[in-house]
């Protein structure tokens, strides 16, 4: 049977002279493994090898759980050129495509994640206007994998947060915000400032917040998908060095 669907490639390995397996994050059907059979020759029917953040429409044949999807056809539309020469940028989009890839299951379709995603990889700019778009589309990841973390109150005594809070953390294994009195109960927890802490709980506001609040906010995701994965994730360190 033949799936037609659109597509975005997260992952792609070379699987022999000729041919490459690729990770497709797709709107209809989530995430698919498929081997692209001769797409590395000069006349592959799928316009050219496939690289990451390839995009456009796919056709493919015989994806179950269990095996690999045959891709039968590529039609790609112009790629995201922006991210060429904007390392920054780039570093973003690939962390972004990591986290995607470990935390969404093969065949789970998340068609608003995939809208998320797609806006992200096409309006990525300034490091500033990209440290917000990463931001939000980390949290659309969490909401939408049934993991979205509690940003508007104390997530142990319920107390709605306020910029009165005299001292804001967040704990990744109570998934939130937890005020002053709680930390004690949370050896995990890290400090955030009132102006980082104000962000994070009016995400309305994320898109004037200035580059530092930004940054520290960046921290504190990347602490909490290092626990939530067990390992920090490869990218992070592009991200937060700069
Ligand atoms: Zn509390």
């Amino acid at each position: 049977m033949l799936t037609k669907d659109t597509a975005i490639c997260i992952r792609a390995l070379d699987y022999s002279e000729t041919s490459q397996i690729v990770t497709f994050f797709t709107r209809a059907t989530g995430k698919i493994d498929a081997i692209a059979k001769g797409s590395k020759r000069p006349k592959s029917a799928f316009d050219g090898p496939l690289e990451i953040f390839s995009y456009g429409k796919i056709v493919f044949s015989d994806s179950t759980k269990e095996k690999l999807a045959v891709l039968t056809e590529f039609q790609q539309q112009p790629g995201f050129t922006h991210l060429a020469g904007n390392f920054f940028a780039l570093n973003c989009c690939l962390f972004g495509a990591e986290l995607l890839n470990n935390l969404t299951n093969e065949h789970d379709p998340h068609p608003q994640l995939f809208d998320n995603f797609l806006q992200f990889l096409q309006n990525t700019n300034e490091i500033r206007d990209t440290l917000v778009l990463l931001i939000l589309f980390q949290l659309a990841l969490l909401k939408e994998v049934g993991l979205q973390p509690i940003l508007n109150a104390c997530v142990n005594c319920k107390r709605r947060y306020g910029s009165n809070w005299p001292e804001s953390y967040f704990s990744s294994s109570a998934n939130g915000l937890i005020c002053r009195d709680c930390e004690n109960s949370f050896p995990d927890r890290i400090g955030m400032t009132q102006t980082a802490a104000n962000a994070l709980s009016n995400l309305k506001s994320i898109a004037d917040a200035d580059e530092k609040t930004l940054n520290e906010i960046e921290k504190v995701l990347v602490y909490h998908f290092t626990e939530i994965l067990h390992r920090p994730p490869k990218m992070a360190k592009y991200i937060l060095k700069r």
